[in-house]
């Protein structure tokens, strides 16, 4: 029989001892780093467990694979196993060129409601690095994943519809501004229950976690009904619903109005001190620059689409790039959850057995915290920086690193395994 991961009461998972996971193999490097990443799953799990616990992996079609195999990019069938199963694993694929669908991982994210991308970034020892202290790297990024402007509502210049629109907004809306033809227009969207979810899942992180703050990154000084409101909406929830367990910048702005710089000090010491999560907020180009200068001032990161999308790729470069980093897209209301290496599918390196499998490896390590099988995901985590502090590593590092060995991707994984 088979056996199914379901969400149970109070948001917690009810995980089987054998469950059934979907994976999408993926295009280009995808079956080299999946069939890499998958014997260093079973193998710790199988160490782990001692047999008691096993994943059962079942293949789904999206990408280059279900088009040939069935004429359509993402089968609806794929996307029915993923609503099934709850927990699912994928590497990288295509984005199809010209009409249809524009992004299969969008699809994938839209179609099950995957409202949070969470991206941690921590540096492992021996990583090459552009920075002089990677080490000072330690956040989880929680991206918002449904609005913005990635709603893909856009008219582009001179069409119909963009001048339909350029109308209404002068004529109805009063709005004034002097379009042109050669104007295009794309819609920022960005609601109350939106930014509120993906901040309550990025606070309910921190409290469980422990860390010591949350921030709200957002570029409230000019989009101020949108990222301003991301801002407003995220320090209510904070105050309304976390009341007890966090201390606001919101907050230390009344008690300084009211009493003074000093006394708002003092209180946001006594909160720290007290193991409060300060919730506080930065605009996103300063946070750019901060994420440089001073790294330790951050952990938590809650952001809208867009400035989620470009913070990812800064902290990631941080760390050693896009071969290690690792990414989930999840709803936490309903439990459903893809795990995901967040690089592309590198097609210049297909069938090479030479990229750097970290991404999608330490992705399964999220999924197997998520799952609460925390002795495989630390087993692994351990393992695989124990490899890389050896200098065992794969093209991307080695090229920039002294004195160490290079290994095919298969063989990385064997290293890992050995170290497991
Ligand atoms: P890419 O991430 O595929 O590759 C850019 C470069 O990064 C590669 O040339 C390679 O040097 C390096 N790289 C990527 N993965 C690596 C790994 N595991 N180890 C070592 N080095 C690695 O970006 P691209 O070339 O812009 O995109 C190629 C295709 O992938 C496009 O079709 C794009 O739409 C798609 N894409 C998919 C995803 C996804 O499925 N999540 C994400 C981004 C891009």
């Amino acid at each position: 029989m088979e056996q199914k991961i379901t969400m149970g009461q109070h948001g917690v998972l009810n995980v089987p001892m054998h469950p059934t996971v979907p994976f999408i193999i993926g295009d280009g490097i995808g079956p080299d780093i999946w069939r890499a990443a998958v014997r260093v799953f079973d193998e710790a799990v199988e160490k782990c467990y001692a047999g008691e616990r096993q994943i059962v992996w079942k293949e789904v079609l999206a990408g280059e694979k279900a088009f040939q195999e069935t004429g359509e990019w993402l089968p609806k069938e794929t996307l029915d196993v993923f609503d099934t199963y709850l927990v699912g694993i994928k590497g990288p694929l295509t984005t199809p060129i010209g009409g249809g669908i524009r992004s299969l991982n969008v699809a994938l994210r839209k179609a099950l409601d995957l409202y949070v991308c969470q991206r941690p970034t921590k540096w492992y020892e021996g990583v090459p690095s552009p920075v002089k202290h990677p080490e000072y790297v330690d956040m989880v990024i929680f991206r918002e994943n449904t609005e913005d402007i990635y709603a893909g509502i856009e008219f582009a210049s001179g069409s119909e519809e963009a001048g339909q629109l350029q109308d209404f907004l002068k004529d109805e809306l009063k709005v004034d501004y002097s379009f042109s033809n050669s104007t295009g227009l794309g819609i920022k969207l960005v609601s109350e229950e939106g930014s509120k979810r993906l901040v309550r899942a990025a606070l309910e992180y921190a409290i469980m976690h422990k860390k010591p703050s949350v921030t709200i990154v957002h570029k409230g000084n000019i989009m101020k009904f949108t990222e301003g409101a991301f801002k407003q909406w995220g320090f209510d929830v904070a105050e309304k619903e976390f009341g007890e367990q966090t201390y606001t910048w919101g907050q230390w702005e009344r008690t300084k109005n009211e009493k003074g710089q000093e006394a708002a000090n003092a209180e946001q010491r006594e909160a720290e001190a007290s193991g409060k999560v300060i919730v506080k907020d930065i605009i996103a180009d300063n946070f750019l620059q901060q994420i440089l200068i001073a790294p330790r001032d951050y952990s938590v990161v809650a952001t809208m689409n867009l400035n989620g999308d470009y913070i990812s790729d800064a902290l990631a470069a941080m760390v050693g790039g896009i071969g290690i980093a690792p990414g989930a897209n999840i709803n936490f209301k309903t439990g459903h959850a893809i795990f995901e290496a967040t690089h592309g599918t590198a097609p210049r390196f297909a069938g090479t057995d030479s990229m750097n499998p970290s991404s999608v490896i330490l992705s399964g390590v999220m999924m197997l915290d998520y799952m609460g099988w925390h002795e495989a995901a630390d087993a692994i985590t351990a393992a695989l920086a124990k490899t890389i502090k050896e200098k065992l590593v794969t093209v991307d590092f080695y090229n920039l690193m002294e004195g160490a060995t290079l290994l095919k991707t298969s063989a990385f994984a064997d290293e890992i395994i050995e170290r497991l």
